[in-house]
């Protein structure tokens, strides 16, 4: 029977830390500080919105959330950042996707300076992380790779595979697994085989989107098994990629949804807030 890997607990120690590092800064002076842009007002963005607020709050971080209409042009929405940008009070930036459908998403992105850009999503710290330098890793797969090291379990050497590619989840969670020495394939909707990749996989990643497109024979017995995926299911509740009571079956490690990858997203980007301050503040 797998081990849990309890997001809740791993958050509340994350966010135990970054409470403690802030009060050091604060301390000399710097308040950790969040701006967020939120475009439109779709219910789950809204909820997203007020979960960071709710983060930062309890963490000492300040929290500046600046709501646009749906309406919002583009150049009015750049405007906003560069007066953020400019702002040395505000340490990060992140802007809730998606955006209304006027807008030029990687445009707006990548108009945030990239020491301010906590979600680690501009072109320039996706390039970081290509390449290996350091860089604001996206906060979904850098709690992965938290959660992955919380069994204990090595990732260097080890078979991972990452279903999923897109630019926000699947490709950097694969360059983390990279950077931490595994040995990493990445699965999409056009793989092969995709069955027979998972049953070889030490830590299997499941970011697909699709609540139970893993089901107990694709996990190999000892794995370590990483569920990001968020469905809503017909009865009104959250389901992972991963058929759950079976990979507990077979793995070693299984994380579970709710209560998994998602409190640790969240986590990350106050970790990744304080460090864009300590790093303004130069220390
Ligand atoms: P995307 O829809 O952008 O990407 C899904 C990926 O899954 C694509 O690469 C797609 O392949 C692949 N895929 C889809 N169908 C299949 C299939 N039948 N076989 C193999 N591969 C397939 O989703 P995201 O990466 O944004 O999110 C993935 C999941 O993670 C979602 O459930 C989302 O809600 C959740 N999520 C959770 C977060 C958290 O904090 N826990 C944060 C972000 C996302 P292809 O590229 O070929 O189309």
């Amino acid at each position: 029977m797998a081990q849990i890997i309890d997001g809740k607990a791993l958050a509340a120690k994350v966010k135990a830390k970054v409470t403690s590092q802030v009060q050091a800064l604060q301390a000399q002076g710097v308040r950790p500080c969040l701006a967020v842009l939120l475009a439109g007002d779709t219910p789950a963005s809204a909820a997203y919105v007020r979960g960071k607020e709710k983060d930062c709050a309890e963490c000492g971080i300040e929290s500046r959330v600046l709501r646009l209409p749906e309406q919002v042009a583009q150049s009015e929405l750049l405007a906003v950042l560069e007066s953020l940008a400019a702002d040395p009070a505000v340490h990060g930036i992140l802007v809730q996707l998606p955006l209304p459908a006027q807008i030029d998403e990687q445009t707006v992105i990548n108009a945030i300076p990239p020491e301010k850009d906590v979600d680690g999503f501009t072109a320039e710290n996706v390039g970081r992380l290509m390449i290996g330098e350091d860089c604001f890793a996206p906060c979904t797969p850098a709690g992965v790779i938290e959660m992955i090291r919380s069994t204990g379990v090595p990732m260097a050497g080890r078979r991972a595979v990452v279903l999923g590619r897109s630019n926000i989840v699947g490709k950097p969670a694969a360059l983390l697994l990279l950077r931490e020495n595994a040995t990493v394939t990445i699965c999409h909707s056009r793989t092969e085989d995709l069955a027979e990749i998972c049953r070889q996989a030490d830590i299997l990643v499941a970011a697909v989107g699709r609540a139970g497109f893993v089901p107990g024979d694709m996990v190999k017995p000892g794995a370590v098994v990483i569920d990001v995926g968020i469905n809503r299911g017909a009865d009104g509740k959250l389901h992972g990629d991963v058929d759950f009571a079976a990979a507990c079956e077979t793995a070693a490690f299984v994380s579970p949804v709710p209560g998994g990858v998602g409190l640790m997203t969240r986590a990350m980007l106050l970790v990744n807030t304080l460090r864009a301050a300590r790093r303004a503040a130069g220390v």
